[in-house]
């Protein structure tokens, strides 16, 4: 057992590692444990991310993230926290995969969740090359005019296909065999913008010199496409939030107010595990936000902001702007991302 941290940060995605760049500024003892199973480590390059105009890898952001957040002292280790608890007298106490014990005052949660892919083949191979797509939000500008499958079935998939219509008018909903789940109506809408939809089973998925040649039907049918979108829809890392009780929503996500706060004391959240849109900017921008009000918070304990006193962004006396949650959240109708 370390002695009691500030701050244990569980997970290093975007969000994450943030919070640990800005805690490690504020001089906080701060330590990031983190699975290594990022979803931007998937990125082949993320052209959306503000500042980098020729795009960035999302391995090398990670790589530049943690660098930094080392640079600073916080300390970054790969493991998994198997179990979180709050503690009687204030702060948390967490075990790893390994039998170790920690404790802190506070916990940013910035685990993430892990997308519903489609059993094909080489999946990560073919994210690399953008053969396979998870967020139009992010890379549908790469598929303008281009022919393309979006994988899923009922509201959540029609909703991708209707997003990416803003970019291409060769478009199919393949279902792979599950019940479309759609209203007579959303049928008529779809074919009505010239989507076809296919509800068959897929047999196999072809791939040649870079682009995927064709998608086989039970049937035999030969379909060809550029490039698969799957909106199979996420699964959220929520089992250590609902160990603390924290408040999520009904798909396991965060609900957090404007300064991150989950509804467990001293436990924040920052990223795709919090309820709203799934980017890497909202990630960075949540995390900011967490490792201020977590600083605010400590500061406020140790008797550095006097009583009654507003600090920057403090969570402690701002509470008439606490009743608004989910800060950001989005139209139902977009893609998560
Ligand atoms: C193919 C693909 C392309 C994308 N392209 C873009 C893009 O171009 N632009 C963009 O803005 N966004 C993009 N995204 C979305 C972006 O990757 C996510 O929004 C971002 O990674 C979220 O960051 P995060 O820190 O919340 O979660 P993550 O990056 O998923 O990190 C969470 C981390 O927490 C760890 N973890 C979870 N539970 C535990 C535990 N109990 N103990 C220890 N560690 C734990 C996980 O292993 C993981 O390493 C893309 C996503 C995918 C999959």
């Amino acid at each position: 057992m370390t002695g009691k941290l500030d701050c244990l940060i569980v997970g290093g995605g975007p969000g994450g590692l943030t919070a640990a760049i800005y805690l490690a500024r504020f001089r906080r003892t701060v330590l990031v444990v983190d699975e290594a199973k990022s979803r931007c480590a998937w990125i082949p390059t993320s052209h959306n991310h503000a500042g980098f105009m020729n795009g960035i890898n999302g391995l090398d952001l990670l790589d530049r993230m943690r660098c930094q957040a080392e640079q600073y002292g916080a300390r970054i280790e790969t493991g998994s926290i198997q179990s979180l608890r709050c503690l009687d007298e204030a702060g948390f106490a967490a075990t790893t995969e390994s039998g170790g014990k920690l404790t802190a005052e506070t916990v940013i949660l910035a685990t993430g969740v892990i997308d519903d892919q489609p059993r094909l083949p080489n999946l990560f191979d073919a994210v690399q090359r953008g053969l396979i797509r998870v967020c139009p939000i992010c890379d549908a500008f790469e598929v303008i005019d281009k022919k393309v499958a979006v994988i899923g079935h009922g509201r959540d998939a029609m909703g991708e296909v209707l997003f990416i219509r803003g970019y291409t008018a060769d478009l199919t909903l393949l279902t792979l065999g599950t019940p479309m789940n759609l209203t007579a109506e959303d049928r008529a809408k779809l074919s009505e913008l010239g989507i076809r939809t296919v509800e068959e089973q897929v047999e196999r998925v072809t791939e040649e010199g870079g682009r995927i040649t064709k998608v086989i039907l039970k049937s035999g049918e030969e379909l060809d496409f550029d490039t698969l979108y799957s909106a199979l829809g996420t699964l959220a890392r929520c089992t250590l939030a609902s160990q603390i009780g924290a408040r999520m929503d009904d798909q396991g996500r965060l609900i957090v107010d404007s300064h991150c706060r989950t509804s467990v004391a001293g436990c924040f959240a920052a990223g795709d595990i919090v309820a709203g849109l799934n980017q890497i900017s909202v990630a960075m921008g949540q995390a900011a936000i967490a490792a201020t009000a977590v600083h605010n918070l400590l500061r406020r304990r140790d008797g550095m902001i006097p009583p009654d006193t507003d600090a920057p962004a403090d969570p402690e006396t701002k509470r008439s702007s606490d009743t608004t949650l989910a800060a950001c959240t989005q139209p139902p109708e977009t893609p998560e991302a």
